[in-house]
């Protein structure tokens, strides 16, 4: 029996990470010199796995001292601290910035009104390297909320931000908790539309299918997102990293006769139409 796929309609690589990926790409292309990143450049094993194939190799922030003036270290687009920053300055290589343009106006935001003396509230995970990155940028100094349950003893004046993969309803939840309890709230919705786009479109996708399918790798927090979003409307709904952890069982089945795609903002063109094809 024939099953109708329905890819949604935004998927897969947002701006920020396929910038990231074509500058440490162009990067090698004119580098003679030995070319790392600064931790995984995106959450993507397969792609890791190319760049490594290219002689593109990772190199760990406490492993900064090891790095040669002659290197070339890329940030990855998730950006760093100003304190990672100074430490590549300090070892003299050459150090390339792919952080997303959307996460350097939040690192902007965090230190402009740090120094004006208010609260930085980051609403995200507080494990996520962009938070951290974010966080660095005021003096390491930011409260970091998932649901607003551990704000209490706010000062007077707090600016709130948050992570740009992080759900609107938890910022407007934080939103409306600090609201009540501070004189002065400064809020920047800096949630990127790309993952509103991909949240959006995984959800009317799921909505419509019998098998919803999830690509993303497996430490991708927006590709997870997707994930709890569609199966939300899609009790089968399945999270796999490429074709290879497709389990064809599950779209043999005489019920599925629809299936949804949607990919998260790590993961490339060509690991979605791989699963596409696999499943034709
Ligand atoms: S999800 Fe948005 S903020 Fe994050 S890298 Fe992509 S475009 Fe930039």
């Amino acid at each position: 029996m024939n099953k109708k796929i329905i890819l949604a309609d935004k998927s897969g690589f947002c701006f920020g990470v396929k910038r990231a990926v074509d500058i440490t790409v162009d990067q090698k292309k004119s580098a003679d010199a030995k070319l790392y990143t600064l931790g995984p450049l995106i959450h993507n094993n397969d792609v890791i796995h190319r760049l490594k194939e290219k002689g593109i190799d990772q190199i760990d922030e406490d492993d900064l001292e090891t790095l040669e003036p002659k290197d070339t270290i890329i940030i990855r687009s998730h950006g760093v601290t100003l304190n990672v920053i100074g430490n590549i300055e300090k070892s003299g290589s050459k150090m390339v910035n792919a952080t997303c343009p959307f996460v350097t106006k939040i690192q902007k935001i965090a230190e402009k009104y740090h120094d004006l003396g208010y609260q930085i509230i980051i609403v995200g995970d507080e494990n996520h390297p962009e938070v951290v990155g974010i966080n660095g940028w005021c003096n390491n100094s930011a409260i970091i909320t998932k649901d607003g349950s551990n704000l209490s003893d706010l000062p007077a004046k707090v600016c709130v931000v948050a992570q740009t993969t992080e759900r609107l309803f938890n910022f407007e939840k934080v939103v409306d908790i600090v609201s009540k309890k501070c004189e002065e709230v400064l809020t920047f919705n800096t949630i990127c539309s790309a993952t509103k786009e991909r949240q959006e479109s995984a959800d009317e996708v799921s909505k419509q299918v019998d098998l919803m399918i999830v690509i993303g790798g497996k430490h991708s927090s927006n590709s997870k997102k997707l994930f709890d979003i569609c199966r939300t409307n899609c009790e089968n709904t399945i999270f796999i990293e490429n074709s290879l952890e497709l389990p064809t069982e599950a779209f043999d089945k005489e019920d599925v006769k629809t299936i949804g795609i949607t990919a998260g903002a790590s993961t490339p063109d060509w690991i979605i139409q791989d699963v596409i094809e696999k499943i034709k």
